[in-house]
């Protein structure tokens, strides 16, 4: 069997960056089809789900307590050499509290409110390849339990994570190199003692190129992960989560899920659209390469996206030089940070731990106003001569 479904804006994915997309593609007017390969939004999760707490001013949402796991009052950064800096409301002047979310209950609600607008939600629905047609649209070729699903459309866009494939059908290159793809394990455990912060381990021994985190969900319970950079070691990431469980705290915790996934760590694409087509989220590779955290992101460029599909639709338009707007609006929302984070990555990883423990020595001696990554780089740079050479290319 087969279907044919024709729309204005087909979003393939439905993370944060899709459903954002596809809600404000159809609150904007837009005809809006979104297809997703899974049977259910948000489930697995791959995320250690942490947020700074703009999240839902940025999508445009009141909180909603169900979409919170635990509210996250400091971040806890850790050095090789044991140093333990805690960045709490006494040494940070307008501190501002995070959110460790429940991304299954927030991912699925985050499809349904896209379904509210007016999108045509299409689950277990499998993106396989896409073509131009010759009269100006696109169409992909899908697959739904089995069956073949085309459908065409004036924009596509491409939300379908790190691991995207929309892109090179319709000229767009993804390819990450190796080096800045960071390889994560996590384990959601119980039984071990919370802490009511972020919690982030570093050093050569503990996550080669990345951290150890420990995002607490709820009651004794939290998300311990990794993230590495496999061209950085020759063990996998799961060999270091397993070891850094091995300290006295973790040895009585269980886990009761796993999952893995991949964070690109690079610069964003050059050019995140094309003619009819937009790349949002991890697709677009619009993470925080320093932290590896990706979802405030991939909701601003979804939401930038979809209003921007939506208004070239409406002015009967989906060349390139009609959706250019998007990557000046996500650029202008965060484009300058995503630079100079991915400048502190490179830094961070040529580290020694040595240096790391420098660092936090140079933190220790810091009160901060606000608790931004710049802030810490800047406090690191400048109490620090050493480490003032390795980051005076992105501070000034
Ligand atoms: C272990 C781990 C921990 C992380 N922790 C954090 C964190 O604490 N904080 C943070 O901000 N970020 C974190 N991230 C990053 C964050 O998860 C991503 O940046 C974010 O999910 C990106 O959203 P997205 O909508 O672009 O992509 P995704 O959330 O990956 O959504 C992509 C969607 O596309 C669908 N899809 C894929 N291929 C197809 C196809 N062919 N056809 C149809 N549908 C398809 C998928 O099923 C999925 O629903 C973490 C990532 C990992 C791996």
């Amino acid at each position: 069997m087969s279907e044919h479904h024709t729309c204005d804006v087909l979003v393939v994915g439905l993370g944060p960056a899709g459903s954002t997309a596809a809600r404000f593609a159809a609150r904007n007017g837009a005809d809006v089809i979104a297809i997703d390969k899974r049977a259910e939004i948000g489930t697995p999760i791959q995320c250690a789900e942490g947020v700074s707490q703009s999240i839902f001013s940025q999508l445009e949402l009141e909180p909603d307590t169900r979409w919170i796991s635990h509210n996250v009052s400091y971040v806890k950064l850790v050095s090789p050499g044991g140093r333990v800096v805690d960045l709490n409301d006494e040494r940070v002047a307008k501190i501002k509290y995070g959110y460790v979310l429940d991304r299954k209950v927030f991912d699925k609600d985050l499809a349904t409110f896209a379904a509210k607008e007016g999108a045509n939600v299409l689950l277990k629905t499998r993106f396989v390849s896409g073509e131009r047609l010759g009269n100006g649209l696109v169409r992909a070729h899908a697959r739904n339990f089995g069956d073949d699903v085309t459908i065409d459309a004036k924009i596509i866009i491409a939300a379908d994570g790190v691991a995207s494939r929309v892109g090179p059908y319709f000229g767009i290159r993804t390819f990450v190199p190796l080096k800045h793809m960071e390889s994560c394990v996590q384990y959601e455990m119980t039984n071990l003692e919370c802490e009511d912060a972020i919690e982030m381990y570093f050093g050569k021994e503990v996550a080669p190129g990345g951290y150890v985190w420990i995002f607490p969900k709820g009651e004794r319970t939290a998300n311990v992960g990794i993230g590495i950079i496999p061209s950085l070691t020759d063990k996998n990431a799961r060999y270091y989560l397993d070891k850094f469980l091995q300290t006295p705290r973790l040895r009585n915790a269980r886990v009761v899920e796993i999952n893995a996934g991949g964070v690109p760590v690079s610069r964003p694409l050059k050019e995140t659209y094309g003619d009819n087509i937009i790349l949002a989220g991890d697709a677009a590779r619009v993470v925080n390469p320093l932290t590896g955290g990706g979802i405030s992101t991939a909701v601003v460029s979804g939401k930038h996206a979809g209003t921007v599909a939506a208004q070239a639709v409406a002015a009967g338009r989906h060349d390139k030089d009609a959706l250019a707007r998007y990557q000046r609006l996500w650029q202008d929302a965060f484009g300058h940070r995503l630079e100079m984070f991915f400048k502190a990555q490179q830094v961070l990883v040529s580290m020694s731990d040595e240096e790391l423990d420098d660092a936090a020595d140079a933190l220790l001696k810091c009160n901060f106003e606000t608790l931004s990554e710049f802030e810490l780089l800047k406090a690191v740079a400048k109490t620090n001569i050493k480490l003032l050479g390795k980051f005076k290319t992105f501070i000034h």
